[in-house]
């Protein structure tokens, strides 16, 4: 594609507004729309690993996050009643950026908003796609507040529940549900959660991150029934519930638990196989390849898709064959990513009381290796794959 050209991303969450950016430094003409009403964020907050870090200084936003997040550089295993299993040291990240940085979700929409906005993209709230034409020369949409545009290329990164997936592929691929949900809340940081802190239990997993000197994100997963339908009044006592078990640390904040800000979230997953795009429509991001969250890479993967479209776009060849070279050189990494999550997930998930000193062993043999494995594959470029090998 050439400097203005048009471009159109549906969905103004991470990854969409990552694209934002990444597509207007390239000179790419973008609208951006989103179904929802503004751009508040319902959420706690999330971990930026190294690889996502390195996206964020390619989009300009490194100092930002890093200037409101809590860095870190290490995770720290226990049993569910406080007595350390091991501390695994993170080798992700490169000179400029360290190997995690923690953020306030709120805070990380509102740098990537801005950004968006500053960079010269136009993104409309209350918005979606009621039809869509590609008819070879470019796509026409007809949005639903009845307005029309036209663009050489659109992008959905409209979420897990991606109505652009079905729109291209049918149901090809859905999303699948795990069989657990998380409960996640904001809590002030004691002083010693000065990096992720994992605290194994009886078919259940609970860890704590910090976000900032003065806060930190609980996070509890469990088993969950699929039809699960919890009002919001109920979420705190029913967290304090599933948390009885637990001692030390995580004993002591079940007892301070706010009655309001608890959020559910049952855990899916969906990898559509690729091509990921038909003529000038793709899906990137949770629309593509949507994991089980234990690697903290979901949102990484979106803004290293971000990159690499625009990358991709840059290149003097037809639309098509740029998105061909997308979900080619980001399927395989993807695709770890995901593997890698549902395997802790399933697990960690896997371990009951009586079998708890088993699982320490365990971990303590294991661990460092399988991550120094993971780290090393995240740390590579953000393309596993080369398009000169097809
Ligand atoms: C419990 C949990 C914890 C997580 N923790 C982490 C973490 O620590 N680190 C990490 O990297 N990742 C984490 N993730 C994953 C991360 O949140 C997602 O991978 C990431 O948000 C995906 O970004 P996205 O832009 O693809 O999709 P989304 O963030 O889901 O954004 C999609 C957007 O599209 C909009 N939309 C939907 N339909 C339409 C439509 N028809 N028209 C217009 N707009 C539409 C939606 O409203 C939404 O704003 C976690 C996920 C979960 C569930």
């Amino acid at each position: 594609m050439t400097p203005g050209q048009t471009s159109l991303v549906i969905g103004a969450g991470i990854g969409g507004l990552g694209a934002a950016v990444a597509l207007r430094q390239q000179g790419i003409d973008v609208d951006v729309v989103e179904i929802k009403p503004d751009d508040g964020v319902v959420g706690v907050g999330i971990n930026q690993p190294g690889n996502s870090l390195r996206a964020l200084d390619v989009l300009g936003v490194l100092e930002e996050c890093l200037a409101v997040g809590y860095q870190f550089d290490r995770n720290e295993h226990f049993d569910w009643q406080g007595r350390q299993i091991l501390v695994t040291p993170c080798s992700l990240g490169t000179d400029r950026v360290p190997p995690n940085n923690a953020i306030a979700r709120a805070d990380l929409h509102h740098i990537l908003g801005d950004a968006a906005r500053r960079a010269g993209a136009r993104v409309a709230y209350g918005v979606g796609v009621a039809d869509l034409v590609d008819d070879g020369d470019g796509a026409t949409v007809t949005f639903t507040d009845g307005r029309v545009g036209r663009y050489d290329v659109v992008v959905g990164f409209d979420g897990i529940r991606s109505p652009m997936r079905r729109r291209l592929f049918g149901e090809a691929a859905e999303p699948e549900y795990t069989g657990f949900a998380v409960w996640r809340v904001t809590l002030p940081r004691p002083a010693e959660v000065t990096h992720t802190m994992l605290f194994h239990g009886d078919r259940s997993n609970t860890g704590v991150i910090p976000l900032s000197e003065d806060h930190m994100y609980l996070l509890h997963v469990t088993a969950e029934p699929e039809d699960a339908r919890y009002g919001p009044a109920d979420l705190a006592a029913l967290l304090r519930q599933r948390l009885a078990g637990y001692g030390g640390l995580v004993g002591r904040l079940r007892e301070s638990l706010p009655d309001d800000g608890v959020v559910y979230s049952p855990i899916s997953e969906v990898h559509l196989p690729a091509p990921w795009h038909k003529g000038r429509v793709i899906v990137l991001g949770d629309a593509a390849h949507a994991s089980a969250p234990n690697l903290t890479q979901g949102a990484a993967m979106a803004l290293e898709d971000a990159v690499v479209l625009a990358d991709e776009l840059r290149r003097d060849r037809p639309v098509e064959e740029s998105l061909a070279a997308v979900s080619h050189v980001r399927f395989a990494r993807t695709k770890l990513v995901q593997d890698v999550s549902h395997g802790i997930l399933a697990t960690e998930m896997a371990i009951t009381a009586d079998r708890l000193d088993d699982f320490a062993a365990n971990l303590r043999e294991h661990l460092p290796g399988q991550a120094a494995f993971v780290e090393s594959q995240l740390n590579a470029p953000f393309r596993l794959a080369d398009p000169a090998s097809l």
